[in-house]
């Protein structure tokens, strides 16, 4: 039996959720932290459970042929880039992988037809310098001096560091000038420990495909003294839109408060993912990598296999982004959200795109769609297939072309999934963050009479753990004829 302080060696042949290596010892799981796979280590263990253990990484005794330089001196210490001494293709390759195992083990997918309709993983070109939103804390270090960077893996220890390699290069210099700034006005950051200080942390947004910047300062008080002296010189940032406080003053680890103050410019940022135009405030979702994105939902609507006559429902639609993504080339779209603030950013996203043919609904898709199927239940089709009746409904609404589904990780409901196969689309686009709930969705479809047509998986965040996201079409089969 391991116990405590164990030395041994291990090859470290899989990866657990926020990229760290796992080798077996005794047929136990073993997690190590900084290893990666095809390493070879020597470990101590600093901790026994009944079926895993974790071990500190003592030395590498053979290194992984997968193993790289960092780019990032402070990769080690810092939470956020586990995999950033692993190739790049061997990223993908693993993620890939990860969902193919997932389809067959849980899924029951057979591995030959799997091959069959794989379209190949992708990854990005340059899989740096692709987030578009970064929220930096700022502290003290020991010496007292104001720090900023990124808090050190499973703690609030701030490591400084104002190059973030994932980050946009603008950060660097808007740092900079705010802790300078600091320092000459004596204004203080914020302190967990007694909840003093002012200064939480500094969220910068750009608009990668319009240059714009957003700078949003988070306080522990409702003003930033000198405000102006800060403001006169990120003005003159080339791109700089928005400058702005946010007002946080409870005791907590959200990041940001409700409450927004204008301090300079515009409340909110413009950016655009293929054709569509989006709004950004400090406060909206927005995805964090346009690039994939735009690949991603690309995707989705390519399956989607629109002509310009399809009614389409859009689940889990957050601000709409695939919505107004298939609204251009559908004769309608009903998007359906959980988070109204989210629903009104989809909302203001189609006016300020002029699209008029999306719809949006407030609540939760598996009790909205499977209420409003029964609901219109009896609607007879008319010569036109859009019959609206008293419950508001439409046959086209109740037998659509193609449902789209984008749920958080834990997957579609059963009662969504009963519904959507009662709604007897022609196909339906699966996009999911979570390949075993992706599986095991795809299962019960598959059980529903839908056939899986082509799957890719995307790699919307490279360097930083294994999650991955992959996109699927189905389409309905056909009963056969006798
Ligand atoms: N396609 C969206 C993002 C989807 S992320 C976009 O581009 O904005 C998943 C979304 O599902 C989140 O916005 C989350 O708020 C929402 N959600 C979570 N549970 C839900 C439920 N039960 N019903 C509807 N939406 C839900």
């Amino acid at each position: 039996m391991l116990k405590k302080d164990d030395r041994l060696t291990l090859s470290i042949s899989d990866m657990g959720v926020d990229g760290e290596g796992i080798g077996k010892a005794e047929g136990i799981p073993i997690f190590v932290k900084d290893a990666i796979i095809g390493d070879e280590v020597l470990v101590k263990i600093l901790k026994m459970k009944k079926n895993y253990g974790y071990g500190r990484l003592e030395e590498i005794l053979k290194p992984s042929p997968w193993r790289v330089e960092p780019r990032c001196a402070h990769y080690r210490r810092c939470g956020g880039c586990q995999l950033q001494v692993m190739d790049y293709k061997k990223q993908l390759e693993y993620k890939e992988n990860k969902v193919r195992n997932n389809l067959m083990r849980i899924g029951g997918f057979d591995g030959a037809d799997l091959e069959a309709v794989r379209e190949p993983v992708k990854g990005m070109e340059e899989p740096f310098g692709y987030r578009n939103k970064a929220q930096f804390p700022v502290g003290r270090d020991k010496d007292g001096r104001i720090v900023t960077g990124f808090y050190a893996s499973r703690s609030h220890r701030i490591i400084a560091n104002r190059r973030c390699v994932l980050g946009a290069e603008e950060n660097e210099r808007i740092l900079d000038l705010v802790i300078s700034f600091m320092e000459r006005y004596g204004i203080a950051p914020y302190n967990e420990a007694d909840q003093t200080g002012l200064v939480r942390h500094i969220l910068i947004r750009k608009g990668f495909s319009t240059g714009e910047l957003m700078v949003c300062l988070v306080v522990n008080g409702f003003r930033l003294p000198h405000s102006e002296a800060l403001v006169s010189e990120l003005c003159k940032l080339k791109g700089m839109t928005s400058i702005s406080l946010n007002i946080n003053r409870k005791n907590t680890n959200v990041i940001l408060g409700e409450k927004v103050v204008l301090l300079w410019g515009q409340p909110y940022i413009t950016d655009t993912i293929g054709e569509i135009r989006y709004r950004i405030s400090p406060l909206s979702f927005y995805q964090v990598n346009p690039v994939q994105t735009r690949h991603l939902y690309g995707k989705a609507l390519e399956y989607a296999g629109l002509s310009g006559q399809e009614t389409v429902w859009d689940l889990y639609c957050g601000i709409g982004t695939i919505s107004l993504f298939l609204a251009r080339k559908a004769r309608k779209v009903y998007g359906v959200e959980i988070v109204p603030a989210a629903i009104a950013d989809a909302k203001e996203n189609a006016r300020l795109n002029g699209i008029e043919n999306a719809e949006f609904f407030v609540g939760k898709a598996e009790e909205v769609l499977p209420e409003f199927y029964e609901r219109t239940a009896g609607v007879e089709e008319d010569r036109d297939g859009i019959v609206e009746n008293a419950g508001g409904g439409s046959d086209k609404m109740r037998h659509p072309d193609v449902i789209v589904v984008d749920p958080p990780r834990k997957g579609c409901d059963e009662r969504l999934l009963e519904t959507m196969a009662k709604m007897q689309p022609e196909r339906i686009v699966y996009v999911s963050c979570d390949s075993a709930t992706l599986a095991r969705d795809l299962k019960y479809l598959k059980g529903a009479g839908y056939e899986l047509m082509r799957w890719q998986a995307v790699d919307m965040f490279p360097m930083t753990g294994p999650h991955v996201e992959t996109v699927v079409l189905l389409s309905r089969v056909l009963p056969e004829c006798h």
